[in-house]
């Protein structure tokens, strides 16, 4: 049992003004495992000022002292992957193979970064004008639960390459994790008030930093929910924003595509990090008539699923977060009931043999047409959609029919096929017969899935803003 009792503000652990105590909670046993102490609107505001004095010098950094700072901080967190996979498993629920995944990703972003840096240029010429890139000043990075360390570290990183100071409010859930990147992270030795880490509600800590007049930009990852009520807060100051929301990425499986690479494939692209995935494919769009095949391949493969003990090397489908998510997921699993899709895997409950923990069966529908509401909403949980298609062009107008854009994959032999299919598909990326990340390529959603791209060159311009100047030249 840990008490979290400090937050992060001007280079010092400090006790938040903030008083409320908020239970943390190991998902897979659903014991309290410890309690964080929250920051309040008035902690936001000492860290936001903070972050302001610190701009005035980090904004005038050189490049390569910005990369010293990078590589320090990277260091400085791979050095605690091992605490920070424990966390992530403790806190989280998330699998072996997931867990270690994220930990690594925490520091590897920093990384990232600053390789990204090291070929920006932030000046270039436009006619007989010089063009400079400069920082936006204070950056508000507001994170979910589930990638906590990995979104407060990519976040901060490609800021502080772009030269911005930072507040940070990760998820509340989170705490353990937020913990020891933040020990992390201070050990790095930057500058005070480079930055802050304020964890807190999202009504006090989060709407403080996204009303404040001193705050010029939020990148925030979450639901599609607060992403909206935070762009309308934002609005009233012109800030710039990143919004990383949620998906309902459809899967189109061609009618030439193998099935004993396609099925698996669908399978963990709908389960991944347990279904609490904004990319996790869970509109898995099939030929009517290799439906039949297609169904008998997936109950193969989700019999072979294993949902449970994270810490059991074979497990693939951890618990949901918190029990709300739990509840959550199965009042969809019921609604599609009801509504008529049927199962062809898993259903309401936990797993077979396991009776506490927030653990969900992993659960396919078929007959799912795209207008019930289990192909539309995003459900957050590893529950998908098995939905019929005539020809190619009914599979894209299927895939498009969505309020959502993040993600996509094209499943086929034909790669030259699928390419073709994947440059109409509206969504952010597109992965064709493939899971793989890259880090250098812009990330970020169409239509309701977001505003503005992370990683890369993207990313990094999300952080500044264009000035011209005349006459110098
Ligand atoms: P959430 O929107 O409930 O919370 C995200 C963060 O916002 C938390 O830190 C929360 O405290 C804060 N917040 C809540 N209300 C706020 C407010 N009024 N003002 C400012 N901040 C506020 O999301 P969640 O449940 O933590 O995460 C799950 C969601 O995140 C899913 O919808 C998922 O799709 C999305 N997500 C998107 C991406 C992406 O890159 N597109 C990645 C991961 C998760």
């Amino acid at each position: 049992m840990q008490l979290i009792d400090k937050i992060y503000i001007d280079g010092q652990f400090v006790t938040p003004h903030g008083s409320e105590l908020f239970d943390l909670f190991n998902p897979a046993t659903e014991q309290v495992i410890g309690r964080v102490r929250l920051a309040d609107a008035q902690d936001a505001q000492d860290a936001i000022s903070a972050a302001k004095r610190a701009f005035a010098s980090v904004s005038r950094t050189t490049k390569s002292e910005r990369i010293a700072m990078l590589k320090r901080m990277h260091e400085a967190v791979a050095a605690k992957e091992d605490e920070l996979y424990e966390a992530i498993t403790e806190e989280y629920g998330a699998p072996v193979s997931r867990g270690r995944w994220m930990a690594q990703h925490a520091s590897n972003v920093l990384l990232e970064a600053a390789k990204v840096l090291q070929d920006y240029a932030f000046t270039r010429r436009a006619g007989t004008a010089e063009v400079v890139m400069q920082p936006l000043g204070v950056a508000g990075l507001i994170t979910p639960w589930n990638s906590n360390a990995g979104f407060i570290c990519g976040k901060l990183a490609t800021a502080l390459a772009a030269g911005c100071t930072a507040v940070i409010k990760p998820s509340e859930m989170s705490a353990i994790q937020t913990r020891i990147v933040t020990e992390a992270l201070h050990e790095a030795g930057l500058p005070a008030g480079v930055f802050n880490i304020v964890t807190g509600r999202g009504e006090t800590v989060g709407a403080q930093i996204s009303a404040h007049p001193d705050v010029a930009k939020i990148s925030f990852t979450g639901s599609t929910a607060v992403g909206k009520s935070i762009l309308r807060t934002a609005s009233e100051t012109l800030k710039r924003v990143t919004l990383e929301l949620g998906g309902k990425s459809p899967v189109i499986v061609l009618d030439d595509a193998n099935f004993d690479e396609a099925v698996p494939l669908a399978i963990q692209a709908g389960f991944m990090n347990s279904g609490q995935a904004c990319i996790a494919g869970t509109r898995i769009l099939v030929p009517r008539e290799r439906l039949a095949e297609f169904e008998a391949r997936v109950q193969q493969e989700v019999a072979l699923t294993q949902a449970g003990d994270p810490r059991d090397p074979n497990t693939t489908v951890g618990p949901m977060v918190s029990q709300k998510q739990w509840e959550r997921v199965q009042r969809y699993i019921r609604i599609g009931i009801d509504e008529g899709a049927r199962l062809i895997a898993g259903g309401e409950g936990r797993p077979d043999g396991i009776d506490a923990g927030w653990f969900v069966r992993p659960t396919v529908f078929s007959d799912v047409t795209n207008t019930m509401t289990i192909a539309r909403e995003e459900i957050f949980g590893p529950v998908l959609s098995i939905i019929g298609y005539g020809d190619t062009e009914e599979a894209i107008a299927i895939g498009n029919d969505t309020p959502y854009g993040l993600q996509a994959y094209v499943l086929s032999r034909d790669k030259a096929r699928a390419h073709e299919v994947a440059s109409r598909i509206e969504a952010g990326r597109v992965l064709v017969n493939t899971l793989a990340h890259e880090p250098a390529a812009p990330f970020g959603g169409f239509k309701q899935s977001g505003i503005g791209r992370e990683y890369g060159t993207f990313g990094i311009e999300a952080f500044l803003e264009p000035k011209s100047l005349l006459g110098v030249l």
